[in-house]
């Protein structure tokens, strides 16, 4: 009688086990991409949407915001609020935690240009948090408007 080796076994194994962590490593990558995104100025934001015709202004679709950039995003944009004095200001405890980026700087973010808390190794972890707990960058929320749609929504007759 011939003994087989299993060895394939192991392989499997291994496969579902990664398997499980890849959907873990995916998300980071992602949320590490959408940062990298917003970090070169490519991302789904409305200034850089206008650039490449993808919209007819750049209107915050989130608060109404008459210029969404990347400053007004991570700074002002009333629909963060929450997200935005964690990352400014309370940072985050614990294992992973970080400092507020105005404690790393020592400064107010009004005087803080994106580009350089970007540039901020110690900023890493409080940009990416604030990445996964908004929308910020991302497909989902955005209303994309047609080129050609210039009708006007005529009737709003609630008062
Ligand atoms: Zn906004």
């Amino acid at each position: 009688m011939k003994l087989e080796k299993k060895s394939k076994h192991s392989d499997r194994y291994d496969l579902v086990k990664r398997g499980g962590n890849s959907a873990v490593m995916e998300a980071k990558k992602t949320i590490a991409a959408r940062c990298y995104r917003l970090k070169s100025g490519h991302a789904l934001i409305a200034k850089y949407r206008l650039r490449i015709g993808r919209r007819k202004d750049m209107k915050c679709w989130w608060c109404g915001h008459e210029y969404q950039t990347r400053d007004d995003l991570f700074k002002w944009c009333k629909r963060w609020k929450r997200e935005q004095k964690r990352l400014w200001v309370d940072g985050q405890e614990g294992d992973d935690g970080y400092e507020g980026v105005e404690k790393v700087f020592k400064k107010l973010k009004i005087s803080l240009p994106m580009s350089l808390v970007f540039a901020e190794e110690k900023c890493l972890q409080a940009l990416m948090d604030f990445v996964s707990c908004t929308d910020v960058g991302r497909i989902s929320g955005v209303v994309e408007e047609a080129e050609n749609s210039d009708h006007e929504e005529s009737s709003d007759g609630g008062v």
